[in-house]
Formats: C-alpha cells, sequence, structure tokens
C-alpha cells in the first residue's frame, strides 16, 4: 500500500467537470487579473468567515506583506511572532523593514504562548503576528487581553487554519487583519498561487484594496509604494467552486483525527496532537511528538508512507536572521519541538485501510523499542 502525504488526484477527481465549467467562463471573458470572479470569491469568504471586508491577493505571504505595510509598520519597529511556523509569517515583517522578535510556544500546541509574550514586548513593538499552526487557532482571548493592554495591533497569520475557531469565534475576526493562503497544498488551495487579507476595518480594507495595486488610487497616482499583487481570475473561479466543500473537508480531517487519535494514543513513545478545549481545529496537519523522529520518519518511508517535517529549523536560528542575534537555547521550546515533531497525512479523501497501515506501521516501529 501507498500513503501520499497529500492525494491532490483524489480531491480533483470529483471536481473537475465543476472546475473545467469555471475556467471556460474566465476563457470566455479573458478578464484574467481581478476579474468578476475575484470579487465573488471575496464576498464568498466574507460570508464563511463572517467579516466584513476581504481582499484578493497574490499569495499568502503577500497577504502578510500587504498586511504589515497597511500597519504603517516599518523602519525602527518590531512585531512579535513565533518561532515555530513557515518562513513567510517572519519575512513578511522583515520585508517591510521592520524586526521579527520571537517569542516562544507552548509545548503542547506548538502555537505562541501567551505567557512568554509580555517579556518580548519594548518600546519599539508594535504588533503582535500570532500563527494559527497546524490549523489549530492560538489562545487568541488572551493574546488580545495583551495587544490591548500595550496598544498593539494584531495580524493573524490564518494561511493554515481556514474555518478554525477559539471559543466558537472564527479565526482572522480577532485581530486588525487575518490572512489565508490558497498554496495548492492548505485546506482550500488553488492550482497555483494565491492569498488574501481579511478586516473589519473600513480604513484598512481600503488601504489594502491600494496597496495591492501599486498604492495607486486613481490610477496612475500613487499615495504609497505598494505591491503588484492582484489575484488570478482563474484561481479565484476554481476556488468558488472549492469552497463549497470546504466544510466538508475539514470534518473529514477531524474524523481521519479522531481515527489516528483512538489507534495512537497507547503508543507510549508518541504524543498525539493535543487540542484547546476552546479550540475547533480543522488539522490542516496532524502532528505527533516521537520519540527516535528521524529513525521513525525513515521507516515510514520505507512503507511508502508520505510524512514530513515541519519545521525543522525554528526561524530565530535561520541564517539570513542571524543578525537579529539569536542564539541556540533562547527559544527551548520551539526548538526541542523542531528536533521531534512529525506529520503523518490526513487529507480528507483517506481511506481507513490507509489510516490502518499508516498505525500499524508506527506501532511496528516502536514494538520493543525502549520507552
Ligand atoms: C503557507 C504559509 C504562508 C505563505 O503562504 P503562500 O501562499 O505559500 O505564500 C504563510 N504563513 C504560513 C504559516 C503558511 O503555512
Amino acid at each position: 500500500m501507498k500513503v501520499p502525504m497529500l492525494d491532490l488526484h483524489a480531491q480533483y477527481e470529483p471536481l473537475l467537470p465543476d472546475i473545467r465549467e469555471a475556467l471556460e467562463r474566465v476563457f470566455a471573458s479573458h478578464a484574467y487579473i481581478m476579474g468578476p470572479q475575484v470579487k465573488e470569491l471575496e464576498e464568498k469568504v466574507q460570508k464563511y468567515l463572517g467579516i466584513k471586508h476581504a481582499i484578493a491577493c497574490a499569495s499568502g505571504t503577500d497577504a502578510l506583506v500587504l498586511a504589515v505595510k497597511a500597519l504603517g509598520i516599518g523602519e525602527n519597529d518590531e512585531v512579535i511572532t513565533t518561532p515555530f511556523t513557515f518562513f513567510a509569517t517572519a519575512s513578511s515583517i522583515w520585508r517591510n523593514h521592520a524586526k521579527p522578535r520571537f517569542a516562544d510556544i507552548d509545548h503542547r500546541t506548538f502555537n505562541l504562548d501567551p505567557d512568554k509574550l509580555e517579556a518580548a514586548i519594548t518600546p519599539r513593538t508594535k504588533a503582535i503576528m500570532p500563527v494559527h499552526l497546524f490549523g489549530q487557532s492560538c489562545d487568541m482571548t488572551r493574546i488580545m487581553e495583551i495587544a490591548k493592554k500595550h496598544g498593539l495591533a494584531v495580524i493573524e497569520d490564518n494561511a493554515q487554519g481556514i474555518g478554525c475557531t477559539w471559543g466558537g469565534k472564527m479565526s482572522c475576526s480577532f485581530g486588525d487583519i487575518g490572512t489565508l493562503s490558497f498554496f495548492p497544498s492548505k485546506n482550500l488551495g488553488a492550482m497555483g498561487d494565491a492569498g488574501m487579507c481579511l478586516t473589519n476595518s473600513d480604513d484598512l480594507a481600503a488601504k489594502l484594496r491600494q496597496l495591492r495595486v501599486h498604492g495607486e488610487n486613481p490610477k496612475y497616482f500613487h499615495k504609497w509604494v505598494g505591491l503588484n499583487s492582484r489575484m488570478d481570475t482563474l484561481q479565484a473561479a476554481i476556488l468558488n467552486v472549492k469552497l463549497d466543500r470546504l466544510a466538508d473537508w475539514s470534518k473529514a480531517r477531524r474524523a481521519n483525527a479522531a481515527f489516528y487519535d483512538g489507534h495512537l494514543q497507547d503508543i507510549p513513545q508518541i504524543q498525539t496532537p493535543y487540542i484547546n478545549p476552546d479550540a475547533v481545529t480543522i488539522y490542516n496537519q496532524y502532528t505527533l511528538l516521537c520519540q527516535d523522529r528521524d529513525a521513525l520518519l525513515k521507516h515510514l518511508q520505507e512503507k511508502e508512507i508520505g510524512c514530513a517535517i515541519y519545521y525543522p529549523l525554528p526561524l530565530h536560528l535561520q541564517e539570513c536572521f542571524a543578525s537579529l542575534g539569536y542564539k541556540k537555547g533562547d527559544l527551548p521550546v520551539a526548538e526541542e519541538t523542531a528536533q521531534k515533531v512529525l506529520s503523518i497525512p490526513i487529507y480528507p479523501e483517506l481511506a481507513d485501510a490507509q489510516k490502518q497501515y499508516v498505525c500499524d506501521a508506527i506501532r511496528e516501529f516502536y514494538a520493543g523499542r525502549p520507552q
């Protein structure tokens, strides 16, 4: 048996007739950039998340760059974020000439630990950028309390968490701006790059709309230097078809996770994901903490089971950020977590036999090994 990390063939098979029809409509109009399907997608996502404004753009990375820019964050400013995330979280701050400041994570959820946030605040801090990692919301009650107390903006990097909730409230609706990615491997993926900003603020929405087209308004008059970050109409047409299935896919991912939880919980050398009781996760990843992680990874690869390490090196130790002055040992929870994590296939179309095969392979690896 083979179990890929993600099976896009299985995902697209039942959708292709609808997607072809949607694409044909774009071919008929030839409105390839920011056509009517982009507006339609913005309205659909606004409705899905219950947020006033959606601003489509070219990628999840650009959505973060635009968010930082729209909040006027730049030189001499600092933004507090997590070291245990995809690179784009911190690069979006750096690319606006501001400095990322990293606070350590909670060892159970892998998300920013609210208890570590206040120590990272300096007179230059302008914002906090929490990441809802692997599809589970951060503790947004505590993060918003701290942000309010210190007068800081909040940008939710929700690239991995579309539709996840905290206390029954949708992610992206807590902070000043929330961002999404439609990279093909995200829970709602396009057939290429695409992203989005969300905000309840009329002013920020207007600024984001302007910044995504070179900061111009009216045309050829520029108040700011923005980006070229528009969404392709073809991607929006595809996402409009797929968004209708997203809630079911999230349910299927949670069912897969429940299967794994039930079948793996008693293996003493691994820890199944901890989900905070206030959070409903969408499981962009199902991530184990494992003893002998690298040997387990090799074992699973030999069994043709897709798995991946998200993320092997925390951002504060990345070479490009050396000038920030962090060293090994500064953020011990993130560093230890990076040594132990392993994500296994969780995509909605997984068959029971495939899940069972994954569980058997993990159990076989640890059988007879010391705890
Ligand atoms: C995927 C991802 C991004 C970047 O999104 P792209 O669409 O690939 O540019 C940003 N932050 C996190 C946490 C991500 O997982």
